[in-house]
């Protein structure tokens, strides 16, 4: 069996990474410091517990599982928190990148899987955005995620890592059998804290701003199916297998959707009120981030099949009722 060594392999994406690979043949190693990650989302192979920073850990765990490659999940993510504390940023997922970069260049592991996110692009509105797009993160994690794709890059000519680069546009839904699912403490995302107020499990939503230049004034997200997403990090591996040149892929689907647009469809889906409330913009929020796929489409030949709206409500609210995960 051939392993990947998963980082973050404990966490929302992560975990339905593991489980894409395994199904493809592989065996996911996850490597995770469980600081927003979870013991029992990892299912689908063996766990190393150790921080991304810590260079003799991943030494050790390059030594012993001789990994072919790294898929690079493991960071922190949120853009509230990023923009009152960036050194959080730059510290984690910046040092902590460049020194696992650094245990697989030593390690002679030459494929390397990122997950980046379309925040490095920034406010560009009305666009839709393509790779060749500029980059001009507003907040610090979308900063943060820029530096690491350079580094990416240097790696390459100095040691021969070859990369695939994913820019993520808004991951949401969760594996339809139920086995993992998305689960944050704090939780911050717009699907899952409305699912909350939705059943009470919290007060009601409060929805960032209604004063963007946008239809309705609120701020437009393009959603993909976090199994979707997962699919596209198998056929990135698979790019890199076969020798290809280093790329990158924006990984939306065309389509974006308001806030109040997700707020109505999860009406629809749930058959329930969502209480919310209207507040003020979140710093470091853009105003929409919306992609094509074409480039994923044809030439690694990505389908996001599962991502309609509606769908990922309702795979999002089955884990919802059903699964969590305990510390
Ligand atoms: N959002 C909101 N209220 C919340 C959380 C999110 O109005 O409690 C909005 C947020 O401003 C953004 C969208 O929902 O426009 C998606 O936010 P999320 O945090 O889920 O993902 P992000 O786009 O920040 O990666």
């Amino acid at each position: 069996m051939t392993n990947i060594l998963v980082t973050g392999g404990a966490g929302y994406i992560g975990s339905h990474a593991c489980k894409a690979l395994a199904a493809a043949g592989y065996t996911p190693v996850t490597f995770d410091n469980f600081s927003t990650g979870w013991r029992d989302a990892v299912k689908f192979g063996p766990a190393v517990e150790g921080d991304l920073r810590d260079r003799a850990a991943l030494d050790a765990a390059f030594a012993e599982y001789r990994p072919a490659a790294v898929m690079h999940f493991a960071a922190l993510s949120l853009v509230g928190e990023s923009m009152k504390d960036p050194g959080l940023y730059w510290r984690n997922n910046v040092l902590g990148s460049l020194t696992l970069i650094e245990a697989a260049a030593a390690a002679g592991c030459a494929r390397f899987v990122f997950s980046s996110t379309c925040a490095t692009y920034g406010d560009q509105d009305n666009v839709v955005l393509d790779e060749d797009s500029a980059q001009h993160p507003i907040n610090a994690y979308g900063a943060s995620k820029r530096a690491i794709e350079d580094i990416l890059r240097d790696f390459e000519g100095s040691h021969g890592l070859r990369h695939v680069i994913f820019r993520y546009f808004n991951v949401a839904g969760a594996d339809e059998a139920g086995e993992v699912g998305e689960f944050h403490q704090p939780e911050t995302h717009l699907i899952p804290l409305m699912l909350d107020a939705i059943d009470g499990k919290r007060d009601a939503l409060t929805v960032f701003g209604t004063d963007y230049d946008t239809p309705d004034g609120t701020c437009i997200r393009d959603y993909v199916h976090v199994s979707d997403l997962v699919d596209a990090h198998v056929l990135g591996l698979r790019w890199l297998e076969e020798g290809k040149e280093s790329r990158v892929f924006n990984l939306g689907t065309g389509s974006g959707f308001s806030v109040r647009e997700v707020i109505e469809a999860s009406r629809a889906v749930t058959n329930r009120d969502v209480p919310h409330t209207i507040g003020p913009r979140r710093p470091g929020d853009c105003t929409r981030l919306v992609s094509g796929s074409r480039r994923a489409e044809t030439e690694l030949g990505w389908r996001p099949e599962r991502s309609q709206l509606n769908r990922m409500i309702a795979d999002a609210w089955r884990w919802h009722q059903n699964g969590h995960y305990e510390r």
